[in-house]
């Protein structure tokens, strides 16, 4: 993950509580990606707040249940030899399939910029990814459905890898999640920090009740008398993942004129506030233990550090260095 500072419901949903689950079956490397943090950075500023968000981030990590002792928990600049094979594989990843990716254009059109004037680190960002996975001789990447082009990419480039040199790479592949597209507190765009539209996994429970008064229902209903319609209510969508033994019960209610959208978020907030009472707790626990974070980046760090240099040697050899 990009490190982004304290993380909101839809990395919960979507990524974050998978992750957690993941760690039962296969053995894990998390990884806060802070040299890819700096491939869309604006000014100084942006940069030294890159710290404070590994802190806040991989904290909301350990609080949700991703557990040091099962796995490989690091910031990707810590291991240097990933820019090493960065590089590296640069010299065999056509220029136009990092052209080609739809992320890449997007990203261009969200900068109001252009092709020309983008940094080569940017149309690098699949390559850096790559690096990131193939490193570890990783096989399965868990991933939202926007990441799916980059994983394609590093399948791509891990073929013409093995295929030039030595095949010594597994082809990676995606992992989906449940939960691929959590909405905000607006009831239409993905919930993003961004946007403002997002509830906090490490806000108080009166902090998620208050963002949680203005959100957006079914736009339709206007007066409480007026039967809704949940299908489009982004609050009875969250029910759905917060409160799925009352889902039929709300439905009844909601379309019936019988509950209001006030009672509603109300009800919503306090099994949100239910759901996330332990990881709160924990959270508070580790926040209390200053060390702690770093202390587990470090250990992660000197881990994936003995197998990223045992991979570089193998590239090397393979690649006449
Ligand atoms: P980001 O920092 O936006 O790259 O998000 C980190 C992880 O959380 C990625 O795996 C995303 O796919 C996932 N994620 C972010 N926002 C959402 C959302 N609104 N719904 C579902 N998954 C999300």
């Amino acid at each position: 993950m990009r490190p982004s500072g304290r993380l909101h419901l839809g990395n919960w949903l979507g990524a974050l509580k998978n992750w957690v689950k993941l760690q039962e079956s296969y053995e894990c490397f998390y990884c806060a990606v802070d040299v890819h943090a700096l491939t869309t950075i604006k000014d100084r500023e942006e940069a030294q707040s890159i710290q404070g968000n590994i802190y806040d981030m991989v904290l909301d990590w350990l609080a949700a249940g991703i557990n040091p002792d099962k796995s490989i928990i690091f910031v990707q600049s810590s291991v240097p030899d990933v820019l090493t094979l960065q590089s590296l594989l640069s010299m065999i990843t056509p220029l136009g399939w990092l052209m080609r990716v739809p992320t890449f254009k997007e990203r261009i059109r969200q900068m109001d910029t252009t092709e020309d004037s983008v940094s080569y680190g940017l149309v690098g960002y699949p390559v850096l990814m790559t690096s990131d996975i193939i490193l570890y001789k990783a096989d399965t990447v868990p991933v939202g459905e926007d990441q799916l082009p980059h994983i394609e990419l590093a399948r791509e480039i891990v073929r013409r890898f093995n295929n030039i040199f030595e095949p010594i790479f597994p082809e990676p592949k995606a992992v989906l999640t449940e939960a691929p597209m959590i909405f905000g507190t607006d009831g239409f765009s993905k919930m993003s920090k961004s946007l403002d539209n997002h509830l906090e996994l490490a806000a108080t429970p009166e902090e998620t009740l208050k963002r949680l008064r203005p959100a957006y229902t079914d736009p339709n209903r206007l007066r409480k008398t007026d039967p809704g319609n949940p299908e489009v209510c982004n609050i009875y969508k969250l029910h759905n993942y917060f409160n799925p033994s009352q889902l039929t019960k709300i439905h009844d209610e909601c379309s019936n004129a019988l509950r209001g959208c006030v009672d509603c978020k109300i009800e919503l907030g306090e099994k949100i506030n239910e759901s996330l009472e332990e990881f709160r707790y924990r959270r508070k626990i580790f926040e209390g233990q200053p060390n702690f974070v770093n202390d587990v980046l470090e250990s992660g760090a000197a881990k994936a550090r003995l197998i990223a240099s045992e991979t570089i040697d193998e590239v090397r050899s393979c690649m006449g260095l």
